[in-house]
Order: C-alpha cells, then sequence, then structure tokens
C-alpha cells in the first residue's frame, strides 16, 4: 500500500485548509512586451478551484489555457510577465518555507509577503509571493504535468534520480527511504518492474510511460492541486484513454484537485466536474459539465461544440469548424473579442464595448450580450 505523506491541514495563519478553496485566482493578467506590441496573453482571469474538484479549460489553441497555468505557478518566460491580479492559495505551513540561503548578501533579505486589503484568510498570493513561498507550493501542494514529458524530465538523469530529488526537495526522507516511495509510485502508476523501471533514463521508455513517470513525479509530494496541461495530446488513442482513467483512480486515492488544459471536448466531458472556456486569454463561459454541454450559452461555446465528431453522425457528413480563424494577438478585435467569428453579432454593440461576465442562478456564467437582457 501506498504511503502518503500526513499533510498539514492548518495554514499558516493557523486557520483549517481543508475549508479553503485550493486556487482562487482575481483578475490574472499575464502579458508579452515585444517589439510590435503588447499581447495579452491572459487577460483578467477569475477563477476558483475547491478541493477534490476537477474542472476543464477549454479553447482553441492560443486562447490562454497553457499561459493562465504556466501564470499560476510564476513559469512565464521571459518577455513575458503577470500584469496584475492574483493567485490566492492556502498559505503553506511555516515549516514547509525554508528561509533562502544567503550568500554573501548576494541575495535579498527575505521580506514579508505583502498583505492586500482583500487578502481571503488563510491564502497567500503568489504573485506577490517571495520566492521561499512560492517554492514551498510549486511542486508540494501545486503540481504540474506537461504534455510532453521530455521537454520537463532531464534526459540525462535516471526517472528515480529526479523523483526521489523531487520527494526530498520537500519531504525529511533519507534517499533509501524516497528511493523506496518513488518505487511504490512508479508501480501505483502503472509501471511494471518499477524496481528494475526506477533505474531507467526516459529515452529508454515509451510516451506513455514517461507520462507515468511524470505524473508518479507530481504525485510525489501528494499535491492539493494537479495541473495537468494537454496530458494526453502526444499519446494515441489507448494510451491516452489508459491515462485519464489513471488520473480519475489516482484523484479518487488521493483526494486532489485537477486542474485539466485540453483541447479536447472529448477528454473535459470524460474528466470534468466544470468547464472553464477561454478565448484570446478571457472566460467566456463556466459552468457545470452537464449544464454546459446540454445547453451551451457563449456562442464560441456552441461552435466548439459543433466541431467535435458526435455519435450517430452519419457517414461522410461533414463537422463544422469554428467559423474564421483565431485572431493575430497584435490585432485584437474590439468590443467582444469573438465578433468577427460570431453567428450572432449584433452591429453597433458587440464591436462596441467588451460584455461583462454575467452569472445565472445556478452559478452558470457566460460572457455575452446576448444574455445581458436575460440578466
Ligand atoms: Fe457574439 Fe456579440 Fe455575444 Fe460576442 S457579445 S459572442 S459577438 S453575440
Amino acid at each position: 500500500m501506498l504511503q502518503t505523506p500526513t499533510s498539514d491541514h492548518q495554514t499558516a495563519g493557523g486557520g483549517d485548509r481543508d475549508e479553503l478553496p485550493v486556487l482562487r485566482l482575481a483578475g490574472l493578467k499575464t502579458q508579452f512586451v515585444l517589439e510590435d506590441g503588447v499581447v495579452d496573453a491572459v487577460d483578467g482571469v477569475d477563477l476558483e478551484i475547491g478541493r477534490g474538484e476537477t474542472i476543464a479549460v477549454v479553447g482553441e489553441s492560443g486562447c490562454g489555457k497553457s499561459m493562465t497555468a504556466r501564470s499560476i505557478l510564476r513559469l512565464v518566460d521571459r518577455p513575458g510577465k503577470i500584469a496584475g491580479g492574483q493567485v490566492w492559495v492556502p498559505a503553506p505551513p511555516d515549516s514547509e518555507v525554508r528561509e533562502p540561503r544567503r550568500r554573501r548578501g548576494l541575495l535579498r533579505r527575505k521580506k514579508d509577503v505583502p498583505v492586500l486589503p482583500d487578502a481571503p484568510d488563510g491564502m497567500v498570493d503568489l504573485v506577490t509571493a517571495e520566492q521561499p513561498t512560492i517554492q514551498a507550493v510549486r511542486g508540494k501542494r501545486i503540481a504540474m504535468v506537461f504534455q510532453e514529458p521530455m521537454t520537463s524530465l532531464s534526459a540525462v538523469h535516471t526517472i528515480g534520480n529526479q523523483i526521489v530529488e523531487a520527494i526530498r526537495l520537500h519531504e525529511p526522507l533519507t534517499k533509501e527511504e524516497a528511493r523506496q516511495r518513488a518505487i511504490e509510485l512508479l508501480g501505483r502508476v502503472g509501471i511494471p518492474g518499477p524496481e528494475k523501471r526506477i533505474d531507467s533514463y526516459p529515452f529508454e521508455l515509451s510516451g506513455g510511460m514517461r507520462q507515468r513517470a511524470m505524473i508518479a513525479m507530481a504525485l510525489s509530494c501528494d499535491p492539493e492541486l494537479l495541473i495537468a496541461d494537454e496530458p494526453t495530446t502526444a499519446l494515441d488513442v489507448t494510451t491516452q484513454a489508459q491515462i485519464l482513467e489513471l488520473l480519475k483512480s489516482l484523484q479518487r486515492e488521493f483526494g486532489m484537485a485537477i486542474m485539466l488544459i485540453t483541447h479536447d471536448l472529448g477528454v473535459a466531458a470524460q474528466m470534468a466536474d466544470r468547464v472553464v472556456v477561454m478565448y484570446l486569454g478571457k472566460v467566456v463561459e463556466c459552468g457545470e459539465l452537464r449544464s454546459l454541454f446540454a445547453h451551451p450559452k457563449h456562442p464560441y461555446t456552441r461552435a466548439l461544440l459543433r466541431s467535435v465528431p458526435a455519435l450517430g453522425m452519419r457517414r461522410g457528413a461533414r463537422l463544422d469548424p469554428v467559423r474564421g480563424m483565431v485572431p493575430h494577438p497584435y490585432d485584437r478585435p474590439t468590443g467582444c473579442a469573438f465578433h468577427d467569428r460570431c453567428d450572432y453579432f449584433i452591429p453597433g454593440r458587440c464591436e462596441v464595448a467588451e460584455p461583462p461576465m454575467i452569472t445565472d442562478d445556478d452559478g452558470h456564467q457566460v460572457r455575452c450580450v446576448l444574455f445581458e437582457e436575460e440578466n
């Protein structure tokens, strides 16, 4: 039986972290300042993920899904930068926040994390937090799995060494104890002969096995939230189904929340409790899976759902792709960013002002003028 570390249920402030959401984004904004202009890759995203919940973030390529995920853990490469908003997570206990090693004064003194006036009790803002707090959250409280494991696994270290290192970064275990735990994890994610495979290099494993090893590494510290960025896109359909099934069973066992980034609505339908639809860096619709798939409101969501093959389609029938192309990031349309592709476009209105987010009585949110009157 896999031994999971005893999780600390206290926040730094002494509150009960089980009562807090695992993530709350408030107006998150990520920009790329380039010679030709400024690209708003993430443009004011609000989102909350509860304990044990699975949300799927969907949309076409370039709509800001992955950049939202990377911004949460402050993994945005230059020239990108987080330009505004907050990323609230339950504050890690003091025992998990390591003081930085000071070498000849090269490192800045650790400053207190600024507390904003609207800071939720027991939560900390990763956008303004110092590195020790971010390191205590990254990998331990929030782990991430990427589409292509070879980009995140080191090619020159065995998978065992990499998992052992990840475990020992956050847990006070000896090398041998961490190795035993890595073997258990590799077995748990379905890698046959984990005692031997632990000494394999990533290139010696198939794509599916590498993804399983990546998941084992992500789970090594019993995270509260697993962010999976297109975790099955590079895999064949059989392996894809196995990995999704594995994620579901691990979620039941570990009780973690999952934020699944995917362009595949079939994957979202299979996994999610709630679906978030993004377009050009903004959330345009968000709701419970059944309600959103059965009664999509935003014209973009409707178009996405029409573009997916359905059971019972007649042979030779054509799919109905979303009309037009995602606009160039420098050429963002005015008003509703979807207006030049929308079948319901209202001239003189849709291109004039950006519609606000509207929430109905069931918590279903949509950003479209068609629902302003209904509201
Ligand atoms: Fe279409 Fe107008 Fe709604 Fe935008 S606001 S999705 S253009 S109807």
